[in-house]
């Protein structure tokens, strides 16, 4: 684990955003990502947070990649003022990179972990994000709740369980006509198999499945867009298999 504090040379990649993405940071969306880099390079101290510390390494995985989910909203200027749902967000990926992106946005971070919060709510403060507010517990039983069932335009999910428990987590937290993003690794038939007759049950379909590379490493990459075009049936169980 790298535990100095080594900025990212952030301005360096600012040809590579505008390659891959069509876009670049202002320049206090630059600072805000390197006080990001900063304070998740302090709190893994404490905590484990990431493994992922390396200045280039970090920029890759955690912000561009973070923000590759939403590429069809970055940079747009009329959008909608989406309230958002980061699903599982660990230190705080994707959501806090994209609150960083899209100050109109409100944007939620749930995590069953306390003290990943804890951290979190000290680092919306530091970074002054005024869109950002923590929730602890877990996506499925928050979800039965009604404050938070079908009330989000648009929900996301990193690296939390398979395609159909990502779907099972997300979906219900949606507005008839949001969208889920499923940030995936690798994506087979078999899965979609699997996730087509789970999203019958909740009332959502695939709208697109986003297939690309990372722009340094060369990883494999897929974003699943699922959109949630009707109330889920209550009383039909999921179920849900592990990884
Ligand atoms: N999304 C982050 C990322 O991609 O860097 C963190 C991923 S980490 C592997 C998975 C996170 O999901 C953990 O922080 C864990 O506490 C959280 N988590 C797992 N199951 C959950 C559930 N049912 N409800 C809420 N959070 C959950």
């Amino acid at each position: 684990m790298n535990n100095s504090i080594e900025m990212p040379q952030l301005p360096e990649m600012l040809e590579l955003w505008q390659q891959t993405l069509n876009w670049q940071p202002s320049s206090k969306e630059l600072s805000q990502f390197q006080l990001l880099y900063e304070l998740i390079c302090q709190g893994n101290r404490q905590l484990n947070l990431t493994r992922i510390t390396e200045p280039t390494e970090f920029w890759e995985k955690h912000l561009w990649d973070s923000l590759r989910g939403i590429s069809r909203f970055l940079g747009k200027t009329e959008l909608p003022d989406f309230k958002v749902i980061d699903i599982g967000t660990g230190a705080g990926f994707p959501g806090v990179p994209i609150a960083i992106t899209q100050p109109n946005w409100q944007v939620t971070l749930l995590d069953s972990t306390r003290k990943k919060l804890t951290f979190l709510d000290s680092l919306i403060s530091e970074l002054e994000l005024k869109n950002a507010t923590t929730l602890t517990g877990r996506a499925e039983e928050l979800s039965k709740q009604f404050q938070y069932r079908e009330v989000y335009d648009l929900a996301l999910i990193r690296a939390v369980g398979s395609p159909v428990v990502c779907a099972a987590y997300a979906l219900p937290f949606l507005k008839v006509g949001g969208l889920a993003i499923l940030y995936r690794g690798n994506w087979t038939e078999e899965e979609a198999v699997d996730l087509r007759s789970t999203l019958n049950s909740l009332g959502g379909a695939i709208e697109l499945i986003d297939p690309f590379t990372t722009p340094i490493s060369n990883s494999i990459r897929h974003c699943l867009h699922l959109r949630k075009l009707a109330v889920d049936k209550p009383g039909k169980k999921v179920k849900l298999k592990s990884k």
